[in-house]
């Protein structure tokens, strides 16, 4: 049985969008008779510091819209083995490389003619020993792994065929962390997920990584990228864009199954106000129905929403 998921990263309290794109997930996987699990992605302690309230919160905030799921939640920290061992097989096939590039380098360089924005230009791709070794003296190394400029297409449930370039990504940072694209990877591989729903912001990413599932012996999953939510000015729903997480929300009243009742209703799954289960949206799941376009919440509307 395959395994859909959600991974939330603990950086702060899930909001609004966090929670929809959260509901999704567990339709879209229980729809499909598959498992749902949580993943927590708090790889990136050397750039945040991670709260562990955080994370408990996140968990407990799933709950309480009655996202539930199987099995351990898996911890990012916990697999830096598992990304190692990834890195060494990469390095074997098809290859990494030391880059030292700076952002402000990257961003100044001339790319490939068609290549999309933020595409690393192969700078260090044939750099020399001893050019490594003269930059590696000023400056910690990135590892990239060597992507050859294939194309690689994928089909989105909602967006259809996405053809990406895969350029030479980053497997480990130059602080050291693993990147996201290696991690995410490792671990849908590993957890054996094969149903990937997450907010459409990460379309993009999906070429890479299919490309690097086929590396490390996985299966592509198939992906579903939703609409974000954004708030009235039209931009992606922040924390700062009034009371959007469940704890400001139930603060108005607005408890776990309202927030469920919103959500669903934002969804086409329930009449505004309309009370519902877990059970209830389930069967009424169709994702041909879903809407395409992003939700707009407006805080100034939203607060008198009982
Ligand atoms: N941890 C990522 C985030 O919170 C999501 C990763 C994914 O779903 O692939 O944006």
């Amino acid at each position: 049985m395959g395994a859909g998921r959600f991974a939330p990263s603990p950086t702060s309290d899930l909001h609004l969008g966090n929670l929809r794109t959260a509901l999704l997930a567990w339709l879209f996987a229980r729809h499909t008779g598959r498992r749902f699990l949580v993943r927590i992605e708090d790889l990136d302690t050397a750039r945040v510091a991670h709260d562990p309230a955080v994370a408990r919160r996140q968990l407990a905030d799933l709950r309480a819209i009655g996202v539930d799921c199987d099995g351990d939640v898996l911890r990012q920290s916990e697999r830096l083995e598992a990304y190692a061992d990834a890195v060494t097989r990469l390095s074997e096939d098809p290859g990494t490389y030391p880059c030292f590039c700076t952002r402000r380098e990257i961003a100044e360089a001339v790319s490939a003619p068609h290549a999309p924005p933020g595409a690393y230009p192969g700078t260090c791709r044939h750099l020399t020993t001893v050019e490594r070794a003269a930059r590696g003296s000023q400056r910690n190394p990135a590892l990239r792994v060597r992507g050859g400029d294939v194309v690689v297409e994928v089909v989105d449930e909602f967006a259809g065929p996405i053809r990406g370039p895969v350029d030479d990504f980053v497997l480990r940072r130059n602080d050291g962390a693993y990147a996201y694209n290696l991690a995410v990877v490792v671990d849908d591989v590993a957890q054996g997920v094969d149903q990937v729903v997450r907010g459409d912001d990460l379309l993009t990413s999906s070429p890479r990584q299919a490309w690097l599932t086929e590396r490390l012996g996985g299966r592509v999953p198939h992906y579903a990228h939703v609409p974000l939510v954004v708030n009235a000015q039209g931009r992606r729903l922040a924390k700062r864009d009034g009371a959007v997480t469940l704890a400001a929300l139930t603060a108005r009243g607005v408890d776990g199954a309202a927030v469920r009742s919103l959500l669903a209703a934002s969804l086409g799954l329930a009449e505004a106000g309309e009370p519902v289960t877990m059970t209830d949206l389930l069967a009424r799941f169709d994702p041909a129905a879903l809407p395409r376009t992003p939700w707009v919440w407006d805080d100034a509307v939203a607060g008198s929403t009982p």
